[in-house]
């Protein structure tokens, strides 16, 4: 089988890779296991040296990583060089904490000394997908080398360019052979690793059928894992909210990475007192975003990912419009060569409304009038997705209190949902399990172990 790069933009392949045999896939299996052995046995200080030296190389070379994002999937190329300094922060953000993360913890009791360490498991599989094809490879593989894991990495089939890339930076950082590997396979065979004795465990980001698909597999064969799935954050707007302040963020929480977020904000949710101006400004900032090339730094709307997803995001939006959705902009896609998706505003999509809980992934916003708090609140719960979400108001106080009723795992006040390498990521419900990034991140993958002294 053939792993391809079409460049999303243009719709041109421009580059193909072999896949992997099951027996090379065994094979890799076996190089992780053996360096797992001496690498468990690394100093910090040895750990250390190679991610600051990581970071250093993604900056050095930063316009080139961004260009293969860029041609890979598509977003703009702002945005791409954005994701390059975001790794190099979060490789410098475990090479200098780890050790503190990591750190024994006393657990001494009144008559007996005892401490918990943190011990490596072993080897991992990180399954991962394209939307943020460095930031999403970097957030598990760095922590975990940092903690003394091995990795394998199945990376989204359309984003091998970015897969090279990265695993030849982690070579040339001076990890040693084995520690991290990348594999071009198809999703199939993701069992024949899991299923591994040597593998200790998996970490897949991307949607909820492939997340419901490796938990299977991991809970088959007991192993432990962490799920990153998709989200459709609520972004919650209250009548004493700054409006200009709002729209701004609407348009930016709806249409980072081309809407291709599992953060992004999806589900407008605005008290009745102030949604005649929201929608009329909300449409007004909308409709003049600027599609085009994403190597062009005046474009302000990139293509989608792929030809499949905008196909995909078209299909949703017509069976929206079909069970009674009234669309307010776009809804359709321009009539130019690529992946492009026209910036689209959608109402009355009730809760009978086959999309009104799944994910929309592209520049497609959901708007619902409210009456009060309450019922955002409600409105806000009413999904089966947990990831993140927002509350606009000038009272921070009602805001905070809003935020803590809203069952998800990140909220934010006055702000779209951002991740950052300090703070905790991750979700509840059908948004997945287990936190990434901040010091939590680190300790998915390590024994807990308690040794007691008597
Ligand atoms: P996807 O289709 O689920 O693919 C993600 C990864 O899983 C790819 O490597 C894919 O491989 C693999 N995969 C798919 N089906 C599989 C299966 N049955 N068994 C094993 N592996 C499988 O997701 P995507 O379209 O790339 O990414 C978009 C989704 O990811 C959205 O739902 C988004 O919200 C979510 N996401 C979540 C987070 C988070 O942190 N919570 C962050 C980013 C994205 P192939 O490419 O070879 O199919």
């Amino acid at each position: 089988m053939t792993i391809t790069s079409v460049n999303p933009a243009t719709n041109e392949t421009i580059g193909q890779f072999e896949s992997l045999h099951k027996d090379d896939v065994t094979d890799a299996v076996a190089k992780a296991h053996d360096a797992f052995q001496t690498w468990r046995e690394s100093t910090f200080e040895q750990r250390k040296k190679c991610m600051l030296k990581f970071a250093k190389l993604l900056r050095d070379d930063a316009d080139e990583y961004a260009r293969i994002i860029t041609l890979d999937m598509g977003k703009r190329i702002s945005e791409s060089r954005y994701e390059i300094e975001y790794c190099a922060n979060i490789a410098e953000y475990y090479a200098n904490g780890a050790e503190e993360f990591l750190a024994d913890q006393s657990m001494n009791q009144d008559d007996a000394e005892a401490y918990m360490r943190h011990e490596p498991l072993g080897v991992l599989l990180g399954v991962m997908p394209w939307n943020f094809p460095f930031y999403q490879v970097v957030r598990f593989a760095t922590p975990n080398i940092m903690a003394g894991n091995t990795i394998l990495l199945k990376h989204a089939s359309n984003v091998p360019q970015c897969a090279r890339a990265i695993e030849d930076l982690y070579n040339e950082c001076g990890l040693p052979g084995g520690v991290y590997q990348n594999l071009f396979i198809p999703s199939e065979f993701v069992e024949v690793i899991v299923s591994d004795s040597r593998v200790q465990g998996v970490s897949l980001t991307g949607s909820e059928p492939a997340g419901r698909a490796v938990a299977a597999l991991a809970g088959k064969n007991l192993k432990r894992s962490v799920l990153e799935l998709g989200g459709n954050d609520p972004f919650i707007v209250l009548e004493d909210a700054d409006l200009d302040d709002v729209v701004e963020k609407a348009v930016q929480g709806r249409t980072v990475n081309a809407g291709q977020s599992c953060v992004a904000s999806k589900r407008f949710i605005v008290v009745s007192d102030i949604a005649d101006q929201f929608m009329k400004r909300f449409k007004q900032a909308m409709s003049s975003l600027q599609l085009g090339d994403p190597m062009d730094e005046e474009t302000t709307l990139a293509p989608l990912s792929s030809e499949s997803a905008a196909v995909k995001l078209q299909e949703q939006v017509q069976s929206s419009i079909n069970a009674g959705a009234t669309v307010v902009l776009g809804g359709d896609r321009p009539d130019r060569e690529g992946a492009y998706f026209n910036p689209t505003i959608l109402t009355d999509v009730t809760p009978d409304n086959p999309t009104f809980d799944q994910e929309l992934f592209g520049p497609v916003a959901t708007v619902y009038v409210v009456d009060d708090e309450d019922a955002a609140v409600e409105l806000a719960n009413r999904s089966s997705y947990g990831l993140g979400g927002s509350v606009y108001s000038a009272d921070r106080e009602r805001a905070e209190r809003i935020a803590r009723r809203v069952h998800t795992g990140m909220m934010f006040i006055n702000q779209p949902t951002k991740s950052q390498a300090e703070l905790p990521f991750g979700g509840i419900k059908n948004s997945g399990y287990g936190r990434e990034l901040s010091h939590l991140g680190i300790l998915e993958f390590v024994n807990k172990k308690l040794i007691h002294l008597g």
